[in-house]
């Protein structure tokens, strides 16, 4: 097939293209390189994509229409990947840009181009305070603007899925982490404070819990849900074994063989102080489940960084 995954140059959407490469399908990456990080980082998230066969780049912003439309021309599937992520850093009206008009313009997009399935990705944050595992039909409570932002995107885009006549499927990620995560998530910044001998902030006391995901599962858990995903179905997609931030940091911290000292600060109430999936429906609907331990790919993350760092 020839898919288009919006968000190619970012964390997950670099690594979800090249596992749809590597299972031999052809790749329109598209991308805006936003402000949000650096877009030295994106160019390095690419490196290894621009020159593998199979793949090309469109650099366009999804909000404009005019040059979106022919761009999707021809595409079997698009995989909806691009978006602001981060709870603490924008402002509704940035979210709103960023997650829900964009989706908007995705769907009205893809439907005057022809093209008629889709995979959106939407977040855990659109759960809110929780306890114990969620299924994908728990109570949508979000606690930021971010996570209001997604449900709203997964409303918007069921709507306008159903009135254009376009599959839809949305995953929701877990805390995905791994080599080239986001520099504003906690492990990266662990990563580059234990790395450069820096502090970083904790926000609360570490005894948060996350339902930690490995990049690679999740980019496999796309790839299947793209192919197999019901209309219309939503899957939680997570590690399955659910942590505290302070025993990932321990673990992190022993592959670095340093950890960085922490600048503590009060919780930060939009952050949920628990996340915990219930991967029933992905496993029976995908034929998925995360192989990836936290220790493994904690390691893999650790190793890449020192690597980049050198
Ligand atoms: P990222 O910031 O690394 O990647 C997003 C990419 O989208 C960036 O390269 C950016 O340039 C691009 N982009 C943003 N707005 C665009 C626009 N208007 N036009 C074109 N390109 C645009 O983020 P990520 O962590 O890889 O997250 C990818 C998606 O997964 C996001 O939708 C995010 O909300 C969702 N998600 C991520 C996590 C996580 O733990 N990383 C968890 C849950 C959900």
């Amino acid at each position: 097939m020839h898919i288009g995954v919006t968000g190619a140059a970012g964390f997950i959407g670099s690594h979800v293209c090249e596992r749809l490469l590597a299972d031999g399908h052809r790749v329109l990456g598209l991308d805006a390189f936003t402000r949000f990080y650096a877009r030295e980082l994106k160019e390095s998230n690419l490196a290894a994509l621009r020159r593998a066969p199979g793949f090309e780049l469109a650099e366009l912003n999804l909000l404009d229409t005019a040059a979106l439309v022919p761009a999707l021309g021809g595409l079997d599937a698009v995989c909806h990947l691009a978006g602001r992520p981060g709870v603490r850093r924008g402002s509704p009206a940035i979210y709103e840009a960023g997650n829900v008009q964009t989706t908007e313009s995705m769907l009205a997009a893809a439907a005057e181009a022809g093209v008629r399935r889709m995979l959106l990705a939407s977040s855990s944050s659109v759960y809110g305070r929780v306890e114990g595992r969620v299924t994908e039909d728990a109570p949508r409570r979000p606690l930021s603007e971010y996570g209001l932002s997604k449900l709203r995107a997964e409303e918007v885009a069921a709507r306008l899925a159903a009135e254009l006549g376009i599959e839809l499927v949305v995953l929701r990620y877990f805390t995905v982490y791994g080599p080239r995560q986001r520099p504003d998530m906690a492990f990266a910044r662990f990563v580059n404070a234990a790395l450069e001998g820096g502090s970083m902030p904790l926000l609360g006391d570490g005894a948060q819990v996350r339902d930690f995901t490995y990049v690679g599962d999740a980019a496999h858990a796309t790839a299947l849900a793209l192919e197999r995903g019901r209309d219309g179905g939503v899957y939680n997609v997570a590690g399955g074994a659910p942590a505290t931030l302070a025993h990932a940091f321990d673990l992190l911290g022993g592959e670095l063989g340093r950890s960085p000292a922490f600048d503590t600060r009060p919780a930060d109430g939009r952050d949920p102080r628990s996340t915990g999936a219930d991967l029933g429906r992905a496993r029976r609907e995908l034929e998925w489940r995360p192989r990836t331990s936290l220790a493994d790919g904690l390691a893999l993350q650790a190793a890449h960084a020192a690597a980049a760092a050198v």
